[in-house]
Order: C-alpha cells, then structure tokens, then sequence
C-alpha cells in the first residue's frame, strides 16, 4: 500500500506539472502570437500601445508562474521524500510534545515555506509589477506589510491550531466533524470581522464624499433594494495601480468599498455600472453558494483525513516515519492540491457562469453600456489580456475572456 500510495501521488503530481506547464506555454505562445494587432471587436476602444503591454505583462506574468511551480515543486519534494519533514519532527520531538511539538511543528513548515516565498513576492512587486507601472510599494512598506502579516496570522492561528489539535486528540474516532464545525464557525467570524477590524490594519476606508457619485449609487442601491451600513473609498494607491471595488460583511455590516484607482479612472456612469455588476453577485446569491460550496468540500476532505489519519500508508508514502496529527495535517495539506488540481477547469466555470449572471444584471439595473465602457478602462488599466489562450482561459480564469463578456453586453444593450 505504501509504495501504491507513492506511485499514485508522484503520478498526480507529474500530471499536475505537466498540464500546468503545457497550458502556460500555451498561453505564452497565443498571447505572442496576437501580439502585433488589436483584436477587432476592440478596434475603436484600445491603442495598439495598450495592447502590446497587455501582452508583455501576461508573458512575463506566466513565465514567472513557471519558475514558481519550479520551486513549489522542489519545497513539496524537499518536504516530504527528501526528508525535510521528518527531520523537523526528530528536532522538536526531542523537546517538546503534546500540542506544543503540534504547534512547533506546524508553525515551522510554514515559516520555511515563506522564507522560500519571500524573494518570489520580491520579485513579482519590485521587478515585474514596477516595469508594468503598477507597484507603488516602498520596500519599507512591503516588509511592513510582511511584519504585520506574521502578528496577525500569530495572534489569530496559534488558538485556531491550539484548538484543531486539542479536538483531533480528544474527540475520539469523528474528531474530523468536530474539527469542521469548528472551523466553519471560525470562517463565518473572520468574514464578520474582516471589513471592522482585519482590512483597517492595512488600508484607510474613508466615507465617499462625492455627492453627485453618492446619490447615484445611493438611487442604484434603491433601485436594487440593497441596504448597506456605508460606502467607503479605500486607499488601494498605497500599494498599486490595479482598480477594483467589492463588498464586505453580511448583514448590517456590508460594505461597499470603492479602490481610489477605480473611482480616478471611470465615469460616475461607469462606477455606477460596475458596482451593479457587484450587486448582481449577491443578489444571485454568489457568495453565499461559494461559501456553501467550499464547507462541503472540506467536510469531504476532513473525513478522508479521518480516515487517513491512522494509517501507516498515508506517511511512509510520503516519506515520513513519524505518524502523529499534526503531521497528518500538514502531509494533507500539501497532497489535498495535487489530487483536487483536475477540479480547477470546474471551480473556473462556475465561477465564471457567476461573472455573466452579474454583468446581466448590471445591465439591467444600470447600464450594459456603461459597463462595457467601464469593463474596457479595467482591461487597459490592469494591462489584462484580451487574447488569451482558449484552453488555458478555459481551465484558470475566473473570469470570461473580455470579448465574449463584451458581446454578450453588446447583445443585451442592442436588445433594449
Ligand atoms: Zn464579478
């Protein structure tokens, strides 16, 4: 069973690797290849000049993702068969034990694996986002960022992990519903808490105070019968040139938060139209079928790690003696990926069905016009792609390559 067990996840992982590198050429290769012209449809709407930034920018994103993958690969080996988790169990084993050598354990696993990160983050913020015009960190505030990352995951996952390893050794035989009870309740108060207390610790939210965008938005959430506790302009220019906006909270406490760089750069029309199209997300109830969603995949794993959990196998496969829960945790964590990859092109569609039941909805409440217009200024400010490979839109991308979201706009507005 053990060697099966190897041969299986080696196989997942070549299969991983391979497909994600044969797609990211792939996207290289089409992305170059569309390079020298404007796709038709964007003809009147884009310079040439914008386009052929898009296309550096997706190329040296992507070739960039394959030297990650590289590493990613090396640190997954270099843990398990090439010893690196054992020898951490040997060194704490030795001095410390019960929920402390859990704690140790886990904590430096994940304190090597951002050691390994950092020069990557570095490099993706200080070379490929400053060359594109989009960084507009200081170092000093990127490791500020980093400090204050590491409190925060501190302060917040030592009693979640505290917690995880007390219910696994005391719950007997279904500790894994224990476990998922508990962190459903834990998610559910970090989305609650995250608008008040976690995002003021990195940005400013300051109350929009252009009245005329106000009263629109205002009508718009009239319209759309949406009560929200405030609309606030977050200071996204601290760190980047990338616009955005989105919702946070539930109830009461939903926000509708605006990136400076959104509000600089649209028409109040088109403002208008994209926060329709975040509307439309929780109108159809997106966020909460996402969440939905995501608690009954992990139920799912959590009991396959109950079942793991006491068998040999599981951890000689991987190339670990030691058999305890701590080290089942952290063995999951990095099989879980490798096996759940082939559900990527499934998760990408369904989100994407999400982006068009959005934009519909825009259209309707606002205007199909304004957020073409509004959807165009994003793609040339966030310097995205407009030809993207099929296959390789098909199986990551979130969301609908722009021209097919552009057309079926189009359609919408014609048709009104
Ligand atoms: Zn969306």
């Amino acid at each position: 069973m053990t060697h099966s067990f190897s041969t299986a996840f080696l196989l997942a992982l070549t299969l991983m690797v391979g497909i994600r590198l044969w797609l990211s050429q792939r996207q290289i290769a089409h992305v170059t290849t569309h390079r020298s012209t404007v796709p038709a449809q964007f003809k009147d709407r884009l310079e040439l000049a914008a386009h052929q930034k898009a296309a550096d920018y997706t190329v040296a994103q992507t070739r960039f993702g394959r030297l990650a993958l590289a590493s990613e690969i090396v640190v997954l080996l270099a843990f398990t068969f090439g010893g690196g988790l054992q020898a951490l169990h040997d060194l704490w084993s030795g001095h410390v034990d019960g929920l402390t050598y859990g704690v140790a354990l886990i904590f430096s696993v994940m304190a090597i694996s951002s050691l390994v990160d950092l020069p990557f983050a570095l490099y993706r913020q200080f070379v490929i986002e400053q060359q594109f015009g989009f960084n507009r960190m200081t170092l000093r505030l990127f490791l500020t960022d980093q400090l204050k990352q590491t409190a925060l995951g501190l302060v917040i996952g030592t009693p979640v992990l505290l917690a995880v390893l007390w219910l696994m050794a005391k719950m007997g035989s279904l500790w894994w519903l224990y476990v998922w009870l508990f962190w459903c309740g834990f998610n559910l108060l970090i989305l609650f808490l995250y608008p008040t207390w976690i995002a003021p610790l990195f940005n400013k939210f300051t109350p929009l105070d252009d009245a005329p965008l106000k009263a629109r938005i205002e009508a718009l959430l009239e319209r759309c019968g949406f009560a929200s506790s405030g609309l606030f302009v977050m200071d996204g220019s601290k760190r980047s040139n990338h616009g955005n906006a989105y919702f946070t909270g539930f109830g009461k406490t939903k926000r509708i938060v605006f990136f400076d760089t959104l509000l600089g750069r649209l028409q109040p029309t088109e403002v208008e139209a994209v926060l329709a199209h975040e509307l439309g997300h929780f109108k159809h109830r997106h966020v909460l079928k996402r969440i939905a969603l995501l608690f009954s995949m992990s139920l799912v794993f959590l009991a396959v790690l109950g079942q793991l959990i006491d068998a040999p196998w599981f951890y000689q496969g991987l190339g670990v003696q030691a058999q305890n829960t701590a080290m089942a945790l952290l063995l999951f964590f990095f099989v879980v990926p490798v096996f759940t990859f082939l559900l990527t092109p499934l998760m990408s569609l369904l989100s994407r069905r999400h982006e068009f039941e959005a934009d519909r909805y825009a259209g309707k409440h606002a205007s199909a016009d304004a957020l073409i217009k509004a959807l165009v200024k994003l793609y040339e400010e966030n310097a995205s792609t407009l030809t993207p490979d099929p296959l390789h839109s098909l199986f990551y991308d979130s969301h609908p390559p722009a021209a097919l979201r552009i057309s079926r706009l189009a359609q919408q507005a014609s048709s009104t």
